[in-house]
């Protein structure tokens, strides 16, 4: 059997793994180091990921961010990380590989050609230019210490050698990509745990259709805020974004957004809600005043103010009130019942759409299991791990390309200066 034997190899080739091949292609150059590097995918196509994201623009980034927008690790390891690559440098990066980036008003930044492909070209340009030797399809099934290096195996049979390995195989989400978990085994494999749960994030959330008919205004979109309360009423996380009703349920930056705070919050506690302000910005006290003041206004008018007509029509409905007939006309529980409907409606959410659907994943490896200067494990001297296999998920607007390139190059930097050239 014939084995290779290389210096770093990089098990997945998405966005983390490109970035810590650049990084570590970089460092080896700076620090005079002659390195073999090798990136691995077990991908027919490079970067799936990159060219779908954003709808096939690529939201590489936000203008600015901190562990406030992120979810699992604590907040602190997750600034130290991000510290060491930014916003910023993410920005400068890019266009210094000639990606020009444009910031559109939500604070994302996206290509100014509107093209993912502009993206994944200039990383895979910037890898060749490294000297960053990519393989694929080239699936590691299987990783082993053994003396001086670890030993990967191939689907196929093939051997590989390596003195540092950086695991940059994603998580879960949308697995035809090629991130199916397999990299959770291999982590696994070198002495990591996985947190408790591994679940998806970013996720269109389902609604129970024989509770509501709200599915029926499916393709109706209108800002709105998401909260999710716990069965006492206490409210463990609250959102305002855009919110798509679609004939499943509810998609769009806000349901999605909260689609893993509302099944962490599950986990502890099956009854955890998700209750509706289609008025943000509205209390239910402010709402009640206003029906109040309305005299001759009807609730129907009052409420297409903001929102759609179909969709003021069918918050009358649930309150069982004629949106025609004046505000004034209304019984004490009528107002009641309106003000529900419109401000706190509880949102009969079965789940998320799982994996398939879902932009990232929640869960992973532990950070506190990572050396967070160089991405190195605690448990495997060898093995550096970047992406999203940890245990962080950013929110929309370019969150987790950010933590892809801020763990990656610390991953590849970290590979490097272990590694004697
Ligand atoms: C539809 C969609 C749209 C998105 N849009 C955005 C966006 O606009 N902005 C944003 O910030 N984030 C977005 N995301 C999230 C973002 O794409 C991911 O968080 C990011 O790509 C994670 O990078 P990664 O390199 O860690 O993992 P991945 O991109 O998943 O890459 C992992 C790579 O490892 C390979 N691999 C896995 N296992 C093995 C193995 N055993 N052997 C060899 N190779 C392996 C896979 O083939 C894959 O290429 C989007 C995600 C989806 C699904």
């Amino acid at each position: 059997m014939e084995i290779n034997t290389t210096d770093i190899v990089i098990i997945g080739a998405g966005a983390a793994g490109l970035m810590a091949a650049i990084s570590a292609g970089r460092a080896a150059h700076d620090a005079g180091k002659s390195l073999r590097i090798i990136a691995l995918d077990g991908a027919n196509t490079l970067g799936a990921k990159i060219l779908v994201a954003g709808g096939g623009r690529c939201n590489v980034t936000h203008e600015s961010g901190s562990a406030n927008d992120f979810a699992g690790a604590s907040p602190n390891a997750i600034n130290k990380v991000l510290r060491a690559f930014s916003f910023d440098d993410t920005a400068l990066f890019f266009r210094e590989l000639g990606v020009e980036l444009k910031r559109e008003s939500t604070g994302k930044l996206f290509p100014v050609t509107d093209s993912a492909r502009t993206v994944l070209t200039a990383l895979l340009d910037e890898c060749r230019r490294c000297n960053v030797e990519i393989r694929h399809p080239w699936r590691v099934e299987s990783i082993m210490p053994i003396d001086g290096a670890l030993r990967l195996r191939s689907s196929t049979g093939e051997t590989l050698d390596a003195a540092r390995v950086i695991l940059a195989t994603g998580g879960r989400a949308l697995p035809k990509s090629g991130s199916d978990g397999l990299g959770y085994s291999l982590a696994k494999a070198l002495g990591h745990t996985i947190t408790p749960h591994v679940f998806p994030a970013l996720a269109p959330l389902k609604l129970d259709q024989a509770q509501t008919t709200l599915c029926q205004l499916t393709g109706l979109a209108t800002p709105a805020t998401l909260e999710v309360r716990a069965v006492t009423g206490k409210r463990l996380h609250r959102t305002t974004g855009d919110t798509l009703i679609t004939h499943f349920g509810l998609s769009g930056p806000a349901p999605m957004d909260v689609s893993r705070r509302l099944a962490a919050a599950r986990f502890d506690d099956a009854n955890a809600a998700l209750v509706i302000n289609w008025l943000p910005g509205e209390t239910p006290e402010s709402f009640d005043r206003r029906l109040l003041d309305a005299s001759r206004n009807t609730p129907g008018r009052l409420l297409n103010e903001r929102l759609p007509e179909r969709l003021a029509k069918w918050i009358c409905e649930q309150a069982h009130v004629d949106p025609k007939a004046p505000a004034s006309g209304m019984t004490r529980q009528q107002r009641k019942d309106l003000v529900e409907a419109a401000t706190q409606w509880p949102a009969p959410v079965t789940g998320d759409r799982g994996f398939t659907h879902a932009e990232a994943t929640a869960g992973g490896v532990p950070l506190n299991q990572i050396h967070l200067n160089t991405m190195q494990s605690r448990h495997c001297d060898r093995l550096h791990c970047c992406g999203e296999i940890l245990d962080v998920d950013g929110r929309i607007g370019g969150f987790n390309f950010q933590w892809a390139w801020s763990s990656g190059f610390l991953a590849g930097r970290g590979a490097v200066s272990a590694v004697d050239g």
